[in-house]
């Protein structure tokens, strides 16, 4: 118990699982947290006695289940391991703590999702910036940033990390961390962030990037809290890091938390699944570092004219040659995960199969390069993204070479299996295989002569764990057993007995066998020293094969599904002819999806209005001109057939409160607050998309602050936006500001019923078909017709001044008196009364 409690002393919150004999045990609290959580059965250690500790147990072989439970519910888990052998230890078996797993720091291949990367992050908060890093130590991938304190979640929900490290101070009541802590649920822990830059700079120690970082020192001490936690995980082996990265938040397209929920870039709005995600379409990468590769080009479209069109290029390049593209997705198929595999012989937990695979794929790479040549011609030569230049450094072949003949062609799953050392690689492997299968075959040889001496021919010669081999005999042909076999043991059908023989024989057997497997051992280590030497460039070979199979990924998608390559460029237009919806196009059938032209401009066409009752296609509409436009600034072709994307720095979307399911906490306010971001964030540059706006509160309210809204975009902001709202009311706008358009979804009445066309044409809704969609809804005949009636007498004009909501929807080409009907004469100060004025003066 001493030797627990040091442990959970210095780990008191984390469970512990502690080493006894073939069984992990939890003790105190952890062990009724344990029981609940893995569904153990709970007892206590020293039964009967007052204070009994309460205990629970794994079974050390199937541990590895029981831990991935714990980690993926949030849980830290410390192993404490016995490090000496109990038949030698004096006394009190030694035992240290052996590995943590924590929910940021998981090795475990049946855990880890090869598509994605599992990150560990820390926070550095202060007033004015917040420095964030993170790491995946299965790839030694480390990044680190500094943002503003309203940055934070949106970058959060974009690196999705699985466990946020910060100050305890910081994680206190209160402040904007907690908060935020209770929006994103992931395992958030406290950490020792170190106090100084030039502390953070001494745990990083030479890393490259870490130099200038230094200016960056919320970044960098982020980062040393990152690798300090994630090294204490693992005393036994080094991580895989081989740079710090710093990146800045105008790097890439900003998207905030809402732009990626509701353009669906990794997962559904609602359900929140993969599958009908933006990155499920266009994700048909073959490798796992290409699926890693592809997620955070989605999640990170770039900014750079130049950048994007290398990619473009490569691309292009492929899309050209679809015999290639077919051919490449077969050869990356095969190649394994060299990022991970390289970070495991680093982490030193390396087993023999991953080294067989690293092998194999290291030996794939000469194909794929020439492959990839296959495809050059002088015109036409390869793009440099798809050189594959880190995948031709000659040690990489060496490496392949000298992994080729010191391991089997399939080695086996772990050491211990043994046989995982070829034959022919070193003598006293050689040496000790033949001692041991010479005794063997010595042995079963015994059996034979035995029977023959004996004359029972029943005689076995058998082996087990606890007596070695032996001799068995059955009852009946006890009478006949020699005098020279020792009886060693009685069993209900005949007797088991050794010799003197047997018993040498064994001997060596054993010896040998002891012997190989320490050899093994030794060898195989210098074989995970060997790749873990050279995992720089080993990474490096992946990261570039990762590059060309999320182009081949891209180049596929592009020719499945006819999209086009779009004009990037710096300027400040956005055109799409006709555009289709990614992720609706491919669940309808072919030429189902009615494709959309649009067109936005800052100089002329800045903000389209988009009227059309319910269900006409707006909201798709929309999302298709954002998704399209992230596609273009990640390299991708786009499903159009022709684009001109004018870069944009920021991407914003807000769904109004009623059409936005996807958060519990959907309400106006929200809504508002989100709006308000946007008005403040967005420039000349950025895309806004807005669907609904002012839909969570009253009518009355929801068309005035749509229409201010828009107006300020217009008037003050300047940046591309769609506005889709089914207010008719909102049309008017166009009319006193120039760069304001008025597009519609087009219905048709066809026989008293609606029939949508899904197509954008130019000029605003006059009508808002709310009925008819009720009535395709399926609302009782007796309402819907009731409802007619009311409408005609509304519009009728009999009832404007019953409420001025009703007015509204009776006079919707009367901005002026729209906006006279919300002023309530009572409570307007002089001073809004002046704006109001204003404002008035504006619409006429
Ligand atoms: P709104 O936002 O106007 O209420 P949505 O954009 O949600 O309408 O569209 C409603 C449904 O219509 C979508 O779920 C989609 O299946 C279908 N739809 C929308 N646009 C198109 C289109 N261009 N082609 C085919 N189907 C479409
Ligand atoms: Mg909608």
């Amino acid at each position: 118990m001493r030797q627990y409690l040091d442990v959970k002393d210095k780990h008191p919150d984390a469970l512990v699982l502690f080493r006894l004999g073939d069984f992990y045990e939890l003790f105190f609290e952890d062990a009724v947290l344990g029981a609940r959580l893995l569904d153990l059965t709970l007892t206590t250690r020293d039964k009967g006695k007052e204070d009994a500790v309460p205990m629970c147990g794994v079974p050390h072989h199937a541990s590895r289940g029981y831990i991935a439970k714990l980690t993926e519910l949030g849980h830290r888990v410390v192993i404490v391991e016995q490090v000496e052998d109990p038949r030698l230890a004096k006394g009190l078996v030694k035992r240290e703590v052996a590995r943590i797993v924590t929910p940021g720091v998981v090795l475990d291949d049946d855990v880890l999702d090869p598509k994605q990367p599992r990150y560990l992050a820390a926070v550095v908060p202060t007033k004015a910036s917040v420095g964030l890093a993170y790491l995946d130590a299965t790839t030694g991938e480390l990044r680190a940033t500094e943002l503003s304190p309203g940055e934070l979640e949106g970058e959060l929900v974009r690196v999705a990390p699985r466990e946020v490290l910060a100050d305890g101070k910081a994680l206190g009541d209160g402040n904007a961390l907690a908060i935020l802590q209770t929006r994103i649920r992931v395992a958030w822990n406290r950490a020792d962030i170190p106090p100084t830059v030039d502390a953070a700079a001494g745990e990083l120690g030479k890393l490259p990037g870490v130099i200038d970082a230094r200016e960056r020192p919320l970044a960098l001490r982020a980062a040393a809290a990152v690798v300090a936690y994630a090294r204490a995980t693992q005393p036994a082996g080094a991580l895989p890091i081989r740079a710090l990265e710093l990146y800045r938040p105008g790097d890439a397209v900003v998207l905030d938390e809402t732009a990626i929920a509701n353009l669906e870039l990794v997962e559904t709005l609602i359900g929140r699944r993969a599958q009908g995600s933006l990155l499920d379409v266009i994700d048909r990468t073959v490798t796992a570092p290409g699926g890693r590769l592809l997620r955070r080009w989605l999640l990170y479209p770039l900014v750079d004219v130049a950048q994007i069109r290398r990619r473009q290029d490569a691309v292009a390049w492929l899309a050209l040659r679809p015999a290639l593209v077919e051919r490449l997705r077969g050869a990356l198929s095969r190649v394994a995960d060299l990022e991970r595999l390289a970070g495991k012989a680093t982490l030193g937990v390396a087993t023999p199969r991953d080294l067989g695979r690293l092998r194999d794929a290291l030996a794939q790479l000469p194909e794929l390069i020439a492959l990839i040549a296959t495809g050059t011609t002088k015109l036409d030569p390869t793009p440099p993204l798809l050189a594959l230049e880190p995948a031709r450094e000659p040690v990489l072949a060496t490496l392949a070479a000298r992994l080729g003949t010191s391991l089997v062609d399939a080695p086996p799953p772990l050491l211990k299996d043994g046989g995982a050392i070829r034959t022919g690689y070193d003598a006293t492997v050689d040496e000790c295989r033949g001692l041991a299968d010479g005794g063997k075959e010595q042995i079963a040889a015994i059996e034979e002569r035995e029977q023959r001496d004996s004359g029972i021919a029943s005689l076995k010669v058998r082996y087990n764990r606890v007596f070695g081999y032996y001799i068995e005999v059955t009852k009946s042909q006890l009478a006949r057993v020699p005098a020279h076999y020792a009886r060693k043991q009685t069993i209900a059908t005949g007797e088991r007995f050794v010799t003197p023989e047997l018993a040498e024989l064994e001997k060596k057997v054993v010896a040998a066998e002891d012997t190989l497997a320490i050899r093994e051992a030794e060898l195989f280590r210098a074989e995970v020293l060997a790749v873990a030497e050279l995992a720089g460039p080993i990474a490096a070979a992946g990261a570039a094969l990762a590059v060309v199979d999320t182009c081949v990924a891209l180049a596929d998608v592009a020719a499945s599904r006819s999209y086009c390559r779009p004009i990037v460029d710096d300027g400040f237009a956005l055109e799409i002819a006709d555009g289709r919806h990614p992720v609706i196009e491919a669940m309808l059938a072919a030429g189902e999806f009615v494709p959309n032209d649009c067109r936005l401009d800052p100089d002329a066409e800045q903000l389209v209005l988009i009227t059309g009752p319910n269900m006409a296609g707006k909201s798709t509409y929309m999302r298709q001109v954002a998704q399209i436009a992230l596609l273009a600034q990640i390299g991708s072709f786009v499903p159009a057939r022709a684009a001109t994307i004018g870069i944009c720095d920021r991407v914003f979307t807000r769904v109004g409160a009623a059409d936005n399911l996807s958060r519990g906490d959907s309400t106006f306010m929200v809504e508002m607050r989100e709006t308000a971001t946007i008005l403040a964030k967005a420039t000349r540059r950025s895309l806004i998309v807005l669907d609904e706006v002012g839909r969570g509160t009253s009518t009355f309210d929801g068309v005035s602050i749509a229409w201010a809204v828009a107006e300020h975009i217009h008037d003050a902001i300047g940046a591309r936006t769609l506005f889709a709202t089914h207010y008719h009311e909102l049309v008017a706008l166009a009319e006193s500001r120039p760069r304001v358009r008025n597009v519609s979804v087009a219905v048709r009445e066809h026989k008293n019923e609606i029939v949508f066309l899904r197509r954008v044409v130019a000029g605003g809704a006059n009508k808002s078909y709310g009925i008819d969609v009720a009535r395709l809804a399926g609302l009782p005949k007796q309402v819907i017709g009731r409802a007619r009636e009311i409408m005609a007498t509304l519009e009728s004009g009999s009832a404007l001044a019953a409420s001025p909501q009703l007015s509204l929807l009776a006079a919707p080409a009367s901005p002026i008196a729209a906006r006279l009907a919300a002023i309530d004469p009572n409570r307007v100060t002089p001073l809004e009364a002046l704006q109001l004025l204003a404002e008035l003066k504006s619409l006429t």
